[in-house]
């Protein structure tokens, strides 16, 4: 097994950095770099470029508009934007929605959606949760019933991530009541502007809005937004959370974190020493620096597979698992490198352009925010305790 980058690959990263160093927006990057608020218009105009520049997809084949690439090019694709503090994709359309309908959807869907969500004309969410059903998820109780040429939704979907700039929602509702629980469930598609549907804020311990309720009430959409076959939407969906999954560990997200970590730790001194000199919290440094490359490794061994021809097994789960645990420990060993600069709350502080008084250094005003925000990354995308469980069975045989 070769993990070495060949000069091709290493040329290839070279000329995405000069692309993105020539295109993203300044502003853009300054936010994204001092974790400042991104807006949906900043968001949708980055998407744009890079799909103007055939980038929109990295993942996608080239039959729909991917540049068809590798996954080594995926990957070093990723790391580089990372770097270079461009936003992060959002996956609801590029890695959730997109392959299922590539793979299940009809023609007329793919034709009408696939391009919309290279142009991210479309921004999509994902309803899946509801109350009560999210690591349970085949007990969801949301309804859709047959009437003439409609499906009638009703029921309530719940965390429903950045829902208030959605203008499309991907569903699970129950189509057939009788059926065993898995078999019943269909996927279906709806605009978020049709009549019945609500949406609520769900405030986070950060004091920020990101997620949502949704409910449905009689929300009447056309016969024809179901995806493939009634019934299957079960297997549909474990088919997209495979994608998300992957997606998940961030890498390229936790080497940047890390680099932002070190500066913080060159900054912040006791008794005159620089903290990232100090033997205890430097080994704290080393010990996550060195479950990252180990990460890293895995991945490329996971790419290194691919590109022998495996499929790729439960490593997907443990990528999951261990670049949640890394994000959440770079956010604490942060939050500890500022001391108590992390504890007063200051949400304007985070709004491009402000222009207060920071209260301790500038850096220190989003990292208590963002401690509390990633407590997220290991519930969402399936709990890693039940991550755990997957690898359980699948492994070890248990
Ligand atoms: C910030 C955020 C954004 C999200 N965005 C979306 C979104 O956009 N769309 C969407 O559909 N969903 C979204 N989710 C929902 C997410 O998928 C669920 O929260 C997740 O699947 C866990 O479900 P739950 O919250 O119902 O917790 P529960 O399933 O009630 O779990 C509670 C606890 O029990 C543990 N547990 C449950 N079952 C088992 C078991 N069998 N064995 C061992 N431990 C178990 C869990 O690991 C967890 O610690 C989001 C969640 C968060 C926090």
């Amino acid at each position: 097994m070769d993990l070495n980058y060949t000069p091709e690959e290493l040329a290839f990263a070279d000329e995405v950095r000069q692309w993105v160093r020539a295109n993203l927006p300044p502003e853009t990057r300054e936010r994204v770099l001092h974790h400042k608020r991104l807006g949906k218009e900043e968001q949708v105009e980055w998407q744009r470029r890079l799909h103007a520049h055939g980038w929109g997809a990295p993942r996608w084949p080239k039959e729909y508009g991917g540049p068809g690439w590798n996954s080594v090019q995926q990957h070093l694709f990723d790391e580089v934007l990372s770097e270079e503090g461009a936003p992060q994709a959002l996956p609801f359309g590029l890695s959730m929605i997109g392959p299922v309908l590539m793979a299940f959807g009809s023609q007329k869907q793919k034709d009408y959606y696939l391009p919309r969500i290279l142009r991210q004309d479309d921004w999509w969410c994902q309803g899946f949760s509801e109350p009560g059903s999210g690591s349970d998820l085949a007990s969801l109780r949301m309804k859709a019933e047959l009437d003439g040429d409609e499906w009638v939704l009703n029921g309530q979907k719940t965390w429903t991530t950045l829902g208030q700039y959605a203008n499309m929602i991907f569903l699970l509702a129950r189509t057939d009541p009788a059926a065993k629980k898995q078999q019943g469930i269909s996927m279906l598609l709806a605009d978020m502007s049709t009549p019945g549907i609500t949406i609520r804020p769900i405030i986070t311990i950060d004091g920020e809005h990101e997620v949502n309720e949704v409910f449905f009430d009689n929300v009447r959409v056309p016969k024809d937004h179901i995806v493939g076959a009634p019934g299957m939407g079960w297997s549909y969906a474990k088919f997209l959370l495979s994608h998300e999954r992957t997606n998940i560990a961030r890498i390229g997200r936790s080497k940047s974190e890390l680099t932002r970590l070190k500066k913080i730790a060159t900054e912040e001194t006791v008794d005159g020493v620089p903290l990232i000199q100090t033997p205890g919290f430097r080994e704290k440094i080393a010990a996550v620096e060195i479950e990252l490359m180990a990460l890293e490794l895995t991945n490329l061994r996971m790419i290194a597979a691919e590109r022998a021809g495996q499929a790729p097994g439960a490593e997907a789960n443990m990528l999951k698992i261990k670049g949640s645990e890394i994000q959440q420990t770079l956010t604490e060993l942060m939050m500890e490198a500022v001391g108590p600069y992390a504890l007063p709350f200051n949400p304007e502080a985070r709004e491009p352009g402000w222009h207060g008084e920071p209260i301790g250094p500038e850096y220190a005003a989003p990292l208590g925010p963002d401690y509390f925000n990633y407590r997220k990354v290991t519930i969402y995308g399936g709990s890693n305790e039940i991550q755990r469980n997957i690898l359980a069975k699948a492994v070890l045989g248990l």
